[in-house]
């Protein structure tokens, strides 16, 4: 059996952003050559996700509206966890957005459906953030 390991850093400017990763996983399963296994890829962080979806700009600000609306960002004053940090509703938003990803490996591509792809969720930007991505398989 063949391991890849691989970090991704990212930066955002905004405190919020959504990047599609999908051609990033694809470098590193290219370089792994491995053709049968599976790719994990998560968020290194907890207040980031990695999540599968659809990469249309309405179903974003569709998902900026509705985390909003679950665990709004301001007032800071109306978490708990806000004590020294300002990122409560980030750690709430990653909670549901999700940790990581696992998608099937077959010939050497990802075995996905036809709108399928890979996101890193940032919630609490401004600082370089890392995602790990691991393939194991043949
Ligand atoms: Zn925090």
């Amino acid at each position: 059996m063949k391991s890849y390991r691989k970090e991704l850093w990212f930066e955002t400017r905004t405190r919020r952003a959504y990047i599609n990763i999908t051609p990033q996983i694809e470098e590193c399963l290219r370089e792994s050559g491995i053709r049968e296994g599976l790719v994990l890829c998560n968020a290194m962080h907890i207040t980031a996700s990695v999540f599968i979806n659809d990469d249309e700009r309405g179903l974003h600000a569709d998902f900026e509206r509705w985390l909003e609306k679950l665990a709004p960002e301001k007032p800071h004053s109306q978490y708990a966890h806000n004590g020294f940090e300002d990122n409560g509703d980030a750690h709430l938003k990653r909670q549901i957005m999700g940790r990581e990803v696992v998608a099937a490996v077959t010939d050497g591509k990802l075995d996905f459906g036809p709108w399928e792809q890979i996101f890193y969720g940032e919630f609490d930007g401004g600082r370089k953030k890392r995602v790990l991505v691991k393939i194991i398989g043949e």
